[in-house]
């Protein structure tokens, strides 16, 4: 049987680590590091983030902007909110919450926010940096996955990681992630043919694909490493009721791999923790500290 990843107690750790760290920088800075998070429109799944996300940096000792817009507000008005932000020297983190109403362009949004605020990771800017292998800010999914895989496995250099999906949140930053680690890289996407014989390459599988429990046990080369990013709710057996699964079907990926993320438990929490540490070395830097080693 799999050894559990336990991304809920890694998670945990790390929000540990950074209220320590965000109650130092306080003292010094005289001011709380700010994360400002804007929300357009009445997403149920987004209201359930935006509001775990205050929570939680409060939590951490930091300072929780939060900005609920209607859904119909018109992109010039984001755009100039984005903008206060950005020159806000209270705020040292933007995040807009994704997904935006249809007349919203996203690209433009995340264009204008200032990458050295862009904890998120998700402006060109910070996607160029990661690629080229400069200091910027990592998507937090991505770096949360690779942080759990370090922990478990130690240096992954050599090592064969396949990354089955290839968006800009998850799977392309993943895969850059573990090239800048040594691994040697397959990016699957919906295209790749006989997935199942790429995937068998795979030390480490990261599956970010959005299709519950695609991945399945036989695919996996004994002993593998799973990281499992998918969240999908599906109908459970009591009528009427729902639960959630992963990309990889967690029952057979277990009896193969060496070791696995559950979902949830896994990946999950270790998103908004990877935001809080983001958005503390975003203080750090946005007022001339080096940030901290521990983060
Ligand atoms: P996405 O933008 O929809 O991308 C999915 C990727 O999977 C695409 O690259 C797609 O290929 C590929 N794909 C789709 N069907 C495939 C198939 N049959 N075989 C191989 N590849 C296939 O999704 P995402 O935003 O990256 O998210 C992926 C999953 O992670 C979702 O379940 C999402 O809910 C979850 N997620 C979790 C967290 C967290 O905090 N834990 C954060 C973000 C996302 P093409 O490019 O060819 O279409």
């Amino acid at each position: 049987m799999a050894d559990l990843i336990d991304g809920k107690a890694f998670a945990e750790g790390l929000r540990q680590r950074v209220s320590e760290q965000a109650a130092a920088f306080a003292a010094e800075a005289g001011r709380k590091a700010g994360l400002a998070v804007v929300l357009v429109g009445e997403d149920p799944a987004s209201q359930v983030y935006v509001r775990n996300k205050g929570k939680q940096t409060i939590a951490a000792g930091m300072a929780s902007f939060e900005h609920r817009l209607p859904a119909e507000t018109p992109e010039a008005e984001l755009l100039a909110l984005v903008g206060r932000l950005n020159a806000d020297p209270a705020v040292d983190g933007i995040l807009v919450q994704l997904p935006l109403p249809a007349h919203i362009d996203e690209q433009a949004v995340i264009a204008a926010i200032s990458p050295d605020k862009d904890v998120d990771g998700f402006h060109v800017v910070n996607a160029g940096r990661l690629a080229v292998g400069q200091a910027g800010f990592v998507p937090c999914t991505p770096l949360g996955c690779l942080m759990l895989l370090k922990d478990r496995l130690g240096d992954l250099s050599g090592l064969e990681a396949v990354v089955i999906g290839r968006s800009n949140i998850v799977g392309k930053p993943m895969a850059q992630l573990l090239l800048a680690e040594s691994c040697t890289v397959t990016i699957a996407h919906s295209r790749t043919r006989d997935l199942a014989q790429v995937v068998r390459r795979g030390d480490i599988v990261v599956a970010a694909v959005g299709r519950p429990e695609m991945v399945k046990g036989e695919w996996l080369k004994p002993g593998a490493t799973v990281i499992d990013v998918g969240i999908n709710r599906i109908a459970a057996q009591t009528e009427g009721k729902t639960r959630l699964v992963g990309d990889v079907d967690f029952a057979g990926a277990s009896a193969v791999a060496g070791a696995i993320t559950p979902v949830p438990g896994g990946v999950g929490p270790m998103t908004i923790a990877v935001l809080l540490r983001n958005t503390l070395i975003a203080a750090h830097r946005n007022i001339g500290l080096a940030p901290p080693s521990s983060l």
